[in-house]
């Protein structure tokens, strides 16, 4: 991997540009996207996936744990959560993760390595340190991690103790990805999230003393009572934090499918469209200004961060935990709502604690929904993949790949590309595409081009910037 230092401009961010393109399309952590899964009334056929992919026994696991439990509800959350005080309920969750993993890791190949393990939640750090010890032997007990595996966890700072920091550090955690939102106290108050900025830096500190060497912030912009000023505010006090990472996050307003992010709208507070717009283009001038890279999709890393290389170098990967390092992977996820990735499969668990243990109490693998791929589905993934992660596509390589002639094959896809390329998004030639520095924003609406499932009616997606 290319360790060249990469420079890391300005990024101007045109207005006009980004109200055209904003309209609701897929985020492609997945492609085909999860509204394209059905349900399965046993999960063997999804199965007998994790099998055929078991035959290659250098293929590589990335494992994920979904922890739901919170304390309490921020009102603009999407995540699948269970809202609860009682902490035992975490004991009882581990013996169902337990059964889980019971059922699934004696089918795999004794060589298969983890490469990547990532808690996400809810809120993993509502596990009390005794119970992230416990799941810690729980995964070493049934997995062989490669050396070098990259370990990541979701940290609410309002529900941290050092304690939890040194167990994850002694289970070989280096990463954390820190929940901020906003700084703002009134913002704050408004979305149920009352997080003083020194609960923030108290967590970072322990994080860093503790010898965790990649910290994340995630911010959300459009919450109620936001201005650019505000957000300015924020920003500023967000870079002297210094994190090797940022993930600055459109709030998607669904309370067709989150009801409680009806609350948000009783106070019409909510930033309009335009300030919305302001916002981005804030964030995405201050943080380029302050030598982050801008990846695409939300996410920003300093310059010498392992993502802007990877994405420097053509490695950097995509998939339900965002961007990563981590190449040709077997994601296998464990808990409510996880979702798994076989090279031709997806598929997800319940989404509710009583339908995912009822599953395990019956001996079954807790699955609801998925999607076996068609060699078709399969293309278009990585074609997708491909596009969001390097930014452009080589025609002669992805024809020998593929075993066909690329640009005759995909030329209404590549036609409908054409308006995109008129505004300067993309620029095709005859033996490639590639994303411009402007189009890296778009990046949603030049995949969408390629995605067979899509019907603009769709409204379930948030909108693209
Ligand atoms: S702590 Fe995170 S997962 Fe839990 S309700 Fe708040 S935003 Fe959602």
């Amino acid at each position: 991997m290319s360790s060249t230092p990469i420079s890391s401009p300005v990024l101007p961010v045109d207005l006009d540009l980004i109200r055209k393109y904003d309209l609701p399309t897929p985020r492609y952590t997945s492609y085909p996207t999860a509204a394209q899964f059905r349900e399965f009334a046993s999960p063997a056929p999804l199965l007998a996936h994790v099998d055929a992919a078991n035959r290659d026994a250098s293929l590589p696991l990335s494992l994920y744990f979904h922890l739901p439990f919170c304390e309490t509800l921020c009102w603009f959350c999407g995540c699948t959560t269970v809202i609860t005080l009682n902490h035992q309920s975490s004991d009882a969750y581990l013996d169902y993760l337990e059964k889980e993993v019971a059922l699934l890791a004696p089918r795999l190949h004794a060589d298969r390595r983890v490469v990547q393990l990532h808690y996400g939640g809810g809120t993993p750090t509502f596990f009390q340190a005794p119970q992230l010890r416990r799941l810690d032997a729980l995964t070493r007990r049934y997995f062989q991690f490669a050396p070098g595996a990259e370990l990541s966890v979701e940290i609410d700072p309002r529900r941290l103790a050092r304690t939890q920091v040194a167990a994850l550090r002694e289970g070989g955690f280096t990463r954390a990805s820190l929940g901020v939102q906003d700084f703002n106290p009134k913002v704050q108050e408004a979305v149920h999230r009352i997080q003083p900025r020194a609960l923030t830096e108290q967590a970072i500190d322990w994080l860093r003393a503790e010898g965790f060497t990649s910290l994340n912030l995630d911010l959300i912009y459009g919450l109620p009572y936001q201005t650019v000023d505000t957000f300015r505010d924020t920003l500023r006090q967000v870079l002297e934090l210094n994190p090797d990472r940022l993930a600055v996050f459109s709030y998607a307003h669904v309370p067709w499918m989150k009801p409680a992010q009806k609350i948000l709208e009783r106070e019409a507070a909510l930033p309009s469209p335009e300030v919305k717009l302001e916002m981005l283009k804030l964030t995405i001038e201050t943080l380029t200004a302050h030598g982050y890279v801008y990846i695409g999709m939300d996410h920003f890393a300093r310059a010498t961060d392992e993502l802007a290389v990877a994405q420097a170098a053509g490695t950097l990967q995509r998939n339900f935990q965002g961007y990563s390092t981590r190449a040709g992977v077997e994601i296998m996820a464990f808990g409510i709502s996880a979702i798994s990735q076989t090279p031709a499969s997806y598929r997800q668990n319940h989404k509710t604690l009583g339908a995912y243990y009822a599953a395990l109490d019956r001996g079954e693998a807790p699955v609801s929904r998925g999607l076996e791929l068609t060699a078709e589905d399969a293309r278009r993934r990585d074609l997708i993949m491909r596009l969001m992660c390097d930014l452009k596509l080589d025609y002669a390589a992805l024809s020998r790949e593929l075993g066909l002639d690329f640009a005759a094959t995909y030329a209404p896809e590549l036609a409908r590309l054409l308006p995109l390329a008129a505004d300067g998004l993309v620029e095709l030639k005859p033996e490639g595409l590639r994303v411009t520095e402007a189009g890296r924003l778009f990046l949603r609406n030049i995949a969408v081009c390629f995605d067979a499932h899509f019907t603009a009616q769709s409204r379930q997606h948030a909108r693209a910037v």
